[in-house]
């Protein structure tokens, strides 16, 4: 039975429940957008918080309102003993939601193993449905890999199982009819995330960030028109649609064009043990370093308490000039 203390709420009175949780800042990708070969430097094992430490901001933040957790990377799959991890964080009581990010490279020798550990729900990232096009942005071969991975986690009875699509202008742009396709006779969630300014600063660009409105006018093109779709949880940022007749839904998430701070109920916690409150801010609390002194709970939660205050009440992405902050993905976790 959880005993609960007094919940978080920031200084604009969003109750934040949701954490989000890098445990490895290395991924078995490099995906061009977001981070290449040539970014491919990793934090030394030390660095990194032990699942130990993990589980004990955990079990201190569920009493405060945390209730559902994202474990992601770097890629969550490659760390050894994840699947403990994850019947770890189960155990603990209090937590409505787990779920994971994943490229899907590893689910095919995992998904068994995840699925007696605890079922927990599944996004799996995927850019492209042409292996070639597959091994340009991301760097590897492994395209059939994540297919596998995917049947099996149908297979086995997850769901509902989220395909996560990041268009980016000239590079996939001219697949989102075709994931939309997935749909028609799959129970899949395909979602098209706007591509974020995260990672190198050069990178990124305004015309290559394709606007979920753009996405959804070309599905209704190319496919058929959209209707809402209302689903029972309308706690995410997704805004969810079906094409007619179709089995599984179609997302669009707009962090860019329509972002969704005010109802943000997000804190994450970067693989090297800082609490962020915001993707998109550059502002982090060390946690890492009292956890390490050995310091009480109430230490803890008075960091959780700070990352609170200093949570923006929204991005400033789109505001010109506001790029001056260095985010990587890996890290953070996406
Ligand atoms: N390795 C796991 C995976 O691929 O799902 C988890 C980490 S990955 C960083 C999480 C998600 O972030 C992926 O869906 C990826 O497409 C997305 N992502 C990475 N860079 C992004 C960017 N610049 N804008 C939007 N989404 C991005």
């Amino acid at each position: 039975m959880v005993e609960f203390l007094m919940p978080l709420y920031d200084l604009l009175h969003r109750r934040i429940d949701y954490l989000r949780i890098s445990v490895t800042d290395r991924c078995n990708l490099s995906c061009a957008y977001c981070k290449p070969r040539a970014e491919m430097k990793v934090l030394p094992h030390r660095e990194i918080l032990s699942y130990e430490e993990i589980l004990r901001l955990v079990a201190l933040a569920v009493p405060l309102g945390i209730s559902r957790v994202r474990v992601t990377g770097g890629e969550p799959l490659v760390r050894r003993g994840i699947v403990e991890f994850i019947s770890a964080l189960n155990a603990l009581g209090g937590l409505e939601d787990i779920s994971i990010t994943t490229n899907g490279v590893l689910l095919d020798e995992m998904a068994d193993a995840l699925f007696n550990a605890a079922k927990p729900r599944l996004n799996i990232s995927l850019d492209s449905l042409h292996a070639d096009k597959f091994r340009k942005i991301t760097g590897s071969d492994n395209y059939e890999q994540v297919w596998r991975g995917i049947k099996r986690a149908e297979e086995l009875g997850f769901f509902p199982l989220k395909l996560n699509m990041v268009p980016v202008r000239g590079m996939n742009d001219d697949e989102v009819a075709d994931f939309a396709r997935l749909t028609l006779d799959r129970r899949f969630h395909v979602r098209f995330i706007e591509y974020m300014p995260i990672g190198d600063d050069d990178r990124w660009n305004r015309d290559a960030c394709v606007p979920a409105d753009e996405v959804r006018a070309t599905i209704e093109r190319e496919v058929g028109p959209l209707k809402p779709f209302a689903s029972g949880n309308s706690a995410g940022p997704s805004i969810n649609y079906q094409l007619p007749g179709a089995r599984g839904v179609i997302g669009f998430i707009s962090p860019i064009t329509r972002h969704f701070c005010e109802s943000c109920r997000r804190l994450r916690l970067t693989a090297d043990g800082k609490i962020r409150p915001c993707l998109l801010s550059d502002t982090e609390i060390d946690v890492k370093s009292s956890l390490r002194r050995g310091c009480d709970d109430a230490e803890l939660e008075r960091l959780f308490r700070i990352a609170l205050e200093l949570k923006p009440d929204r991005h400033r992405v789109n505001e010109s000039g506001a790029f001056s902050f260095k985010r990587t993905m890996s890290k953070i976790g996406g």
